[in-house]
């Protein structure tokens, strides 16, 4: 069976056709970053006028590379949230229009299940399972249970990961997104600027990153004050040093506290080779299987949107054509077997 993904919660427009569940046809992603740029970030406006011009062509460019004709696409999956309501509504009202066309299923999917389940991509998932997420707009450890089950035991109070890597670039005059430009500094650089470290209660999995963010505002200001230069590769490895240590440290603790058979990383921070090294080393001292995806499936991509759907296509948890947008979807509640 061919399922067809549309992703375009954000700022990338992106198309996938996988067969069986596992196999990617192709993932054709159209990224509108160099529109976003000059802007700091990603202007809601834009994103939403940008998916309506290309998601026809993006369309038509993920059947032609999968090898398939429509006749062959045996359901539409589409992002239905969280993200920009705007830029979400352009791959719904898509994704509804093919099925109607084609009379397929329309599978609703999760952004951040997609993230997760990328994992599904490059090997079995062993459950109980316990994912790192983290991205632009998230900082969760998930618990899978099983299959399509997601408990979240620990978030973000504040900034997700990706978040304050951007503005830590943006206040270090690096171009947008940040992340890999601070991953690139912090690895060059020969020393570290010591940062804190958000603990927060001793047996708390949620995270904080705003309180860094402000230390690295802090720094900045104080060599400005004293009009010496900015150490930006000391202070990047400082920040990334701060963030990997938190976040590494919280997802081994939770994995052994709730017996998890396996880590998997995912999220667009999870294209971060520091975090990744970090990671695959303890989890080795450790003995804890990891799945980390290749860097094209860690940012937003079609791809991994039809992996998290083939398990409500194999559950047969379809979607009707009132499917909604929803800009603040909850990933617990999209968990399988409660339709
Ligand atoms: P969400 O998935 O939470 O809705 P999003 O889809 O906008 O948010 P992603 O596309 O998953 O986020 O990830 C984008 C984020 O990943 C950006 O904040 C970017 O700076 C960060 N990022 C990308 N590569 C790296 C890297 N090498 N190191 C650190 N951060 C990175
Ligand atoms: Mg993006
Ligand atoms: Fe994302």
């Amino acid at each position: 069976y061919h399922l067809l993904a549309i992703e375009t919660s954000c700022d990338e427009t992106s198309v996938a056709v996988v067969r069986n569940g596992g196999e990617v046809l192709s993932n054709i992603v159209s990224s509108q970053i160099d529109t976003h740029r000059r802007f700091g970030g990603v202007v809601p406006e834009i994103a939403s006028r940008k998916h309506v011009e290309s998601i026809t062509v993006i369309l038509e460019e993920a059947v032609e590379a999968a090898g398939v004709t429509l006749e062959e696409i045996d359901a539409i999956a589409v992002t239905q949230g969280p993200g920009l309501v705007g830029a979400l509504l352009v791959g719904v009202v898509a994704a509804k229009s093919l099925s109607l066309a084609l009379d397929v299923p329309l599978i609703g999917t999760h952004h951040i299940a997609g993230h997760i389940y990328a994992n599904r991509l490059v090997g079995e998932i062993e459950y109980p399972a316990l994912a790192l997420v983290v991205s632009g707009g998230h900082t969760e450890l998930v618990l899978l249970e099983a299959e399509g089950s997601f408990r979240i035991i620990g978030q973000t109070r504040d900034d997700a990961v990706g978040e304050a890597y951007d503005k830590v670039a943006r206040a270090l005059s690096l171009p947008y997104p940040g992340g890999p430009h601070i991953d690139r500094l912090a690895q060059a650089a020969e020393s570290a600027i010591e940062l804190p470290r958000a603990w927060l209660e001793p047996d708390s999995f949620d995270f904080s990153f705003s309180g860094l963010k402000s230390a690295v505002l802090a720094e900045i200001n104080r060599a400005n004050m004293k009009g010496l230069g900015v150490e930006a590769g000391a202070l990047a490895r400082g920040f990334q040093e701060s963030v990997i240590d938190v976040v590494t440290t919280k997802a081994m603790r939770a994995a052994a506290e709730f017996g998890a058979r396996q880590l998997l990383l995912c999220g667009g921070v999870a294209a971060n080779r520091g975090l990744r090294e970090r990671l695959a080393a303890l989890c080795a001292e450790a003995g804890l299987p990891l799945l980390v995806p290749p860097l094209a499936l860690c940012t937003d991509n079609a791809a991994m949107i039809a992996a998290a759907a083939d398990l409500k296509w194999r559950r047969g948890e379809f979607a009707t054509l009132d499917l909604k947008a929803e800009p603040q979807l909850s990933l617990e509640a999209w968990s399988v077997g409660r339709a």
